[in-house]
């Protein structure tokens, strides 16, 4: 099985100034009242167009993200390629709900796709369905209400532009995966994205969905889905993630006075995951699996089961991934060890990804337990280097 804690195979690619910066950052961010800070002063900066860049770049902008454009991006690909680690581009711009921007983003996720099919190194390709349509028109569309003119041309925009680059990635036979996020959005982007399945998964899969397995109804969606799969002959990709929005949802439930959507622990949601995990590999002659986690013994569980079910580790249905700048010790060691690995790697305008990474830096203080893992292999790695240099 692999070993988690090499930290030489893990931090590899790792200068020893990398990761005295990674070190200082992640010992930052370790307190909950320097980022309940630090989010609330940079909310203000971007409110007041007062410029952050010069904090935000080359601290957690660097640590978490590719650059700003595609091509700041593809010198790190190259650097990942090396150690058998491939790169997802994810264009993460977040909050616009103009016509014009909505478009842009279409169009700088063309090219995503298009870097996908001419780079062996970035197999796959993903998009944030809200970033085609107005929040508000999203839940509308979901909850079945009936609609007004304006709100009718947004949601057929959102097909019109998720059709759109679902057919183009089918034409370079590119993978495409669909983000998930706020679950009273999620009924239209389910409906959209099985139509895009049941339309271009037939060969292949190529458009996959995101199951947030701290949702309690995920596993029978999965399995209902599936056997919409089987039914209509199309495959089903699954890209599989515990869900980033808890506390966000908790909240807007209880607000609206329904039954929080999500697992009532974390227990319960650990379990869910690996029984998707167990399900589909089970399933594997219809699933594709993307293992979007840094969960170590889910990542274990994944193995384990692909041993027992006897899957090469390099089965192109099999994918795991870690968010960039994070969890280097799963994705390096299982990519050592044989398996597909891919790094999720944002990119955007400073200004643009700050969301993501206030979201990052909340994911990574240690209360979540996030940090306390980094730094302690972090530091681990350091002091292996020096007394390596010593002796
Ligand atoms: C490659 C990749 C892609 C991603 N894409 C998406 C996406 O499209 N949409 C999205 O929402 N997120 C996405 N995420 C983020 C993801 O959902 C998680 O927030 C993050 O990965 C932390 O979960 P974990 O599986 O790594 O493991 P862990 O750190 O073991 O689990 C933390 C997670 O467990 C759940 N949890 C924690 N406490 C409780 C509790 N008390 N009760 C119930 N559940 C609890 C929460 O989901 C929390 O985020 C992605 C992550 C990765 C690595």
């Amino acid at each position: 099985m692999i070993d988690f804690n090499n930290t030489q195979i893990a931090f590899s690619g790792k200068s020893n100034n990398d990761l005295l910066r990674a070190s200082l950052l992640f010992s930052t961010i370790a307190s909950p009242i320097i980022v309940t800070i630090g989010n609330f002063f940079a909310s203000i900066a971007i409110k007041l167009h007062i410029p952050i860049n010069w904090f935000a770049k080359p601290t957690l902008y660097k640590q978490f993200v590719g650059g700003e454009t595609i091509e700041e991006c593809v010198p790190i690909v190259r650097q990942l390629e090396k150690y058998n680690v491939k790169a997802i581009l994810d264009y993460s711009v977040e909050g616009g709900e103009s016509d014009s921007y909505m478009e842009g983003v279409l169009q700088e996720t063309l090219r995503t796709v298009d870097l996908a099919a001419s780079d062996p190194n970035v197999p796959i390709a993903v998009f944030k369905p809200t970033a085609f349509a107005p929040g508000y028109v999203l839940e509308k569309a979901s909850s079945g209400l009936a609609m007004n003119a304006m709100e009718q041309i947004s949601i057929d925009n959102f097909r019109r532009r998720i059709g759109i680059l679902c057919e183009h990635a089918y034409k370079l036979s590119v993978p495409i995966m669909i983000d998930a996020e706020d679950v009273h959005f999620q009924p239209i982007i389910d409906e959209v994205t099985m139509q895009m399945m049941e339309k271009y998964n037939h060969e292949k899969t190529i458009v996959f969905n995101t199951y947030q397995m701290y949702r309690t109804d995920r596993l029978d969606v999965l399995k209902k889905d599936h056997a919409r799969a089987v039914e209509k002959n199309f495959f089903l990709g699954a890209k599989f993630v515990r869900g980033a929005y808890m506390e966000r949802e908790r909240r807007h439930a209880a607000k609206m006075g329904y039954p929080s959507p999500i697992h009532p622990d974390k227990r319960s949601t650990d379990k869910a995951y690996n029984d998707a995990l167990t399900f589909s590999v089970e399933h594997l002659d219809k699933i594709s699996i993307f293992n979007g986690t840094h969960n170590e013994e889910s990542c274990h569980h994944l193995m384990k089961l692909m041993d027992k079910h006897k899957v090469a580790k390099d089965d192109p249905r099999i994918w795991t991934s870690q968010l960039y700048g994070m969890s280097d010790h799963i994705s390096f060691n299982m990519a050592h060890g044989g398996y597909n690995v891919v790094k999720y790697m944002p990119y955007g305008p400073v200004k643009s990804v700050l969301p993501y990474l206030v979201r990052r830096a909340e994911e990574n203080t240690s209360i979540a337990g996030q940090t306390g893992r980094e730094l302690k292999l972090i530091k681990m790695e350091r002091k292996r280097r020096k007394a390596k240099s010593n002796s």
